[in-house]
């Protein structure tokens, strides 16, 4: 507690004086969280009277677009030049949701160009990197969003909480925790989202606008890739579901699409690690997902697929063909889950 109250005195240095030109950019694939924790962020700071943009690498998925803001975020992959210009005007860069700074993907060039900005990261992934001016570097938080709240709440007040920021926070908390299903749970989190309600949160409202706003064809490839995509390997222990381009073009995919579609082989009775293997033009999108305390995916994640992230979800990549992908994974669970005290 000492130390962020330390880190929050610095962070107030950083603010100080006349107003400032912020950026505030988070990752690739930009999830609830990375946006939700951004847009609350960036509204309490334009309330201080600084000029704040906030970055993402790519498109966010359509289930977010109802967020208030959202719009006028700067998508460096659709306006490079206007988001390369914006961050080498910023005097001060935040950097959300993320452990490794390539994450960034086509903003990392940008955030490295601009050698006179501090950076502060602000970020609940396991083993964060350490080379910020400063770090509010959280695991055992579920989210990057409730850590922005832990901000506000310290730095403001409560009373700082607009309804716009209470949604867009707790959208963050709701898909980073799977609405309230897993990862860290406490009790000071659902103290947090009373006040939420308190600051004017409609929970039935954000639910419906995340969970309720899927296209027919979204809902089908969910059929189709638990019908016919599905295996179980390892005695029902590992699982994992693959699409391939063709696949996805076949059900008019769509960026988001398939977010979401790994956690359901964790609803089969013993379980304990899935995958979802996602074809795109220059790579393989790998997302694991496990239940309980012993099976880690940041490590396997780590290990096996150059990725990261947290102990029940984690992700990364394959430069391998899907087919090979998949016989990698196989060997990998072979290997891995031996390792993993599973009869505790
Ligand atoms: P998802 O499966 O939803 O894409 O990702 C789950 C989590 O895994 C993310 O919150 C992120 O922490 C982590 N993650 C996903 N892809 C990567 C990756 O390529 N590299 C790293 N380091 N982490 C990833
Ligand atoms: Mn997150």
């Amino acid at each position: 507690m000492q130390e962020f109250l330390d880190n929050i005195a610095r962070l107030k240095e950083y603010l100080a004086g006349a107003p400032k030109r912020i950026a505030i950019v988070t990752h690739t694939n930009p999830d609830g969280d990375a946006i939700g924790s951004s847009l609350g962020w960036a509204e309490i700071l334009r309330g201080e009277g600084h000029h704040v943009s906030c970055l993402i690498p790519n498109r966010y998925p359509s289930f977010l677009a109802w967020m208030q803001g959202i719009e006028n975020v700067i998508i460096a992959k659709e306006s490079p030049e206007v988001a390369a210009e914006e961050v080498a005007a910023a005097e001060v860069i935040f950097v959300m949701d993320l452990n490794k700074i390539d994450r960034l993907e086509t903003l990392t060039e940008a955030i490295e160009a601009n050698t006179t900005a501090p950076r502060i990261l602000i970020d609940h992934h396991l083993s964060p990197p350490n080379d910020f001016a400063l770090q509010f570097s959280h695991p055992e938080l579920c989210s990057t969003s409730y850590l922005v709240y832990c901000l506000i709440e310290q730095m403001k007040g409560t009373e700082a909480i607009t309804t716009s920021i209470a949604e867009n926070l707790y959208a963050g908390i709701m898909t980073d925790t799977g609405n309230f299903a897993f990862s860290t749970l406490t009790p000071e989190l659902m103290r947090a989202v009373a006040v939420l309600l308190e600051r004017g949160l409609d929970i039935p409202k954000v639910y419906t606008a995340v969970y309720n706003s899927y296209t027919a064809d979204r809902v089908k490839l969910l059929g189709f890739s638990l019908c016919h995509k599905m295996e179980l390997l390892e005695e029902g222990k590992a699982a994992y579901l693959s699409l391939s381009e063709r696949e996805m073009r076949r059900h008019n995919f769509q960026l988001g699409d398939s977010e979401g579609f790994v956690n359901y082989p964790l609803t089969i009775v013993g379980v304990k690690i899935s995958a979802m293997f996602t074809e795109t033009r220059k790579f393989i999108r790998v997302s694991l997902r496990s239940r309980g305390e012993n099976v880690d995916v940041n490590v396997f994640a780590r290990k096996y697929f150059n990725g990261g992230g947290h102990k029940n979800a984690a992700g990364g990549k394959s430069f391998m063909s899907l087919r090979e992908t998949i016989e990698y994974y196989k060997k990998a669970v072979a290997e891995f889950l031996p390792t993993c005290n599973l009869d505790e």
